[in-house]
């Protein structure tokens, strides 16, 4: 059997899962994150706890890890900004030591990809681009059926491809970043700034600009919700254009709360790529909205130490 845990800002997650593939147990608890060896801890009786015993060793396989933050080729966290504590902490080197399994982890999102790529919405695609929308735009590049990580673990931050030359400041330094337009601040700052410069709409009414109740305006046909909507949209469309024209993507993957507005928000940004990309890399490329939901993490994680058992990467 294997072991997926899915370490976020609040809660960690974690699941068992079967040579098939198949959830046989789950566990969600409030992380404990004041110090380093508090959370190793915390992961480590997950493993226990999902093993159904003190010797994990003898009874599970793997153990994969997803971390909200930088996770490079070793399993080692460059920079984790909601739990400090991870900070350039080899996570799988210390759950190999306390657990006697062999760890490996990876970015939350590049899990989460793994997962819709293997047993979601990107089943049959070798080369899956996950794209996550929520607060930020997270996303995991599946090239030949692995993560693709990069040098250091930064590759797949399609949320900071700059679709916007002069577009607002963007945490990464940057600026006009995708995020900055379709993560939920963005969709707030836009609409806000509509509102402010005068523009009438049933938004003005609104305490809270979020995505979603935007994106409900727009399905009763308000016009300033539909110009937000194609907003996003095309901004989506250039970030997932050029990952096309570079990678020759052959599925991509739409995630994250924001997806949750289904095909209002999908028929838009397909028509906008499709206008950006070459008609064949297009033609061979499909859409699709993700599959897995809050459970991605945990099932990617374990996918991550199956592949490695499987075929290691080095
Ligand atoms: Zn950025």
């Amino acid at each position: 059997m294997y072991v997926g845990l899915d370490v976020g800002g609040t809660f960690l997650k974690g699941a068992r899962l079967d040579a098939a593939g198949n959830v046989a147990a789950q566990i969600q608890e409030p992380i404990r994150k004041r110090t380093t060896e508090e959370l190793l801890a915390q992961l480590a009786a997950a493993v226990r706890a999902l093993a159904g015993s003190d010797d994990a060793g003898s009874i599970v396989t793997g153990i994969g890890v997803g971390l909200p933050g930088i996770v490079d080729r070793a399993s080692r966290v460059r920079v984790a900004p909601n739990v400090p504590v991870l900070d350039g902490l080899a996570v799988g080197d210390e759950l190999k030591r306390l657990t006697g399994v062999g760890a490996e982890a990876a970015n939350d999102a590049n899990a989460a990809a793994l997962a819709e790529a293997y047993r979601g919405a990107g089943r049959g695609a070798d080369n899956v681009l996950f794209v996550s929308l929520g607060t930020g735009v997270g996303a995991g590049v599946i090239l030949g059926g692995r993560i693709w990580s990069g040098a250091s673990g930064y590759a797949g931050e399609i949320g900071h491809i700059q679709v916007v030359q002069d577009g607002v400041k963007c945490g990464c330094g940057s600026w006009g970043c995708l995020e900055t337009v379709v993560g939920i601040p963005g969709w707030e700052r836009r609409a806000r700034a509509a509102l402010d410069a005068g523009r009438p709409s049933s938004l003005a009414s609104v305490e809270l600009l979020d995505p979603k109740t935007i994106v409900e305006a727009a399905f009763d046909g308000e016009a300033l919700a539909l110009e937000l909507l194609d907003e996003a949209a095309r901004a989506l469309s250039v970030g997932i254009a050029a990952s096309l024209s570079l990678l020759n993507i052959e599925r991509v993957v739409i995630g994250g709360g924001v997806a949750n507005a289904g095909p209002i928000l999908m028929d838009r940004v397909v028509e906008q790529t499709r206008l950006r990309t070459f008609p064949q890399v297009f033609a061979d490329c499909t859409f699709r909205l993700a599959e897995l939901g809050s459970d991605a993490g945990v099932i990617g994680a374990a996918t991550l130490a199956m592949l490695q058992l499987e075929s290691p990467r080095r």
